[in-house]
């Protein structure tokens, strides 16, 4: 890897060492120092794989004031590698500060790509993946949390979460009531470990899993929920169905739709598939 100055940002496994990529090891060999977000948990990693590097913390209290002196470092030619405790640095993680100002100074900043549970997770749903919006963790808090869940109730583009374990149930709940408990979900955990489970089902489904699973509440979890447009809600399907059988007693598939999309203000593509399902099942 190069010997000038260069801010490596390197991506850790998730839960399977197996993850961790060659052109992360050869970074992490060649870096003056790493950077990471915990130097006993980093500490373990280097020694597994057969390293010894220096390292210093860098954490969401102190990555400020470290900005400086790393910068100063790679500036003098020195290789810099920055590392989380798992995944790819800045998702939900450190990291920010220091890459910016490293950028800002003018200097080289290289990715070293790897394991994030966000695109694993998205790479497992089984919802849509062309267009997708990473919301991280939700507030902790319920009133703040459910708030943030209303104004992403409309978000057309398949959703992802992060959520700490002990806070999975009131999540799936608050999801479901402002989602609607039709909206389609996958509830991915502890992804790529032992006990990696995925959950797939609607929201209302999904909600009432942790009183019947209380492994769900173990480990560490990935949301993922289909965008707004993806899923019709319970009700509309209803009215739908209720719309397009009036209207294909008289009309073709195409006809009917049209006209079922601008009754009901749904979708025209959803009002077509479902037009051509109720005909094809009489
Ligand atoms: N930077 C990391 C990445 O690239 O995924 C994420 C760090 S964030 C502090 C930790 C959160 O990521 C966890 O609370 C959980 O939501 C998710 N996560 C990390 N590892 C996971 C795994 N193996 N399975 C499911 N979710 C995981």
């Amino acid at each position: 890897m190069s010997g000038q100055g260069v801010l490596y940002v390197v991506a850790t496994p998730i839960g399977n060492m197996g993850d961790l990529t060659a052109r992360a090891r050869e970074a992490l060999a060649a870096a003056a120092v790493v950077a990471a977000e915990d130097t006993r948990h980093t500490g373990q990693l280097l020694r597994m794989i057969g390293l010894d590097r220096p390292m210093v913390s860098l954490h969401e209290h102190n990555e400020a004031e470290r900005v400086a002196e790393l910068v100063a470092r790679v500036a003098a030619g020195e290789a810099v590698a920055l590392v989380s405790d798992a995944g790819t640095p800045l998702v939900s993680d450190p990291g920010f500060l220091l890459v910016r100002a490293v950028r800002k100074a003018g200097l080289r900043v290289s990715p070293v790509p790897g394991a994030c549970a966000a695109i694993a997770a998205l790479s497992v749903a089984g919802l849509p993946s062309d267009r997708f919006c990473f919301e991280g963790f939700l507030p902790a808090r319920g009133a703040a949390r459910r708030a943030r869940l209303e104004a992403l109730a409309v978000e057309s583009r398949t959703l992802v979460f992060y959520e700490a374990p002990a806070r999975i149930a009131d999540c799936l709940e608050d999801l479901a009531a402002a989602f609607g408990a039709a909206r389609e979900a996958t509830v991915a955990r502890e992804l790529t470990k032992l006990h990696e489970t995925l959950y797939h089902g609607t929201l209302g489904e999904l909600a009432g899993l942790p009183a019947r699973d209380p492994n769900l509440a173990r480990g560490e979890i990935v949301i993922v929920v289909a965008g707004a447009d993806v899923a019709l809600e319970a009700a509309d399907t209803a009215e739908l169905d209720r719309v397009l059988g009036l209207l294909l007693a008289e009309l073709p598939v195409s006809q009917a739709a049209r006209l079922a999309a601008s009754l009901t203000g749904l979708h025209r593509n959803d009002c077509y598939a479902r037009a051509l399902a109720l005909r094809q099942g009489s």
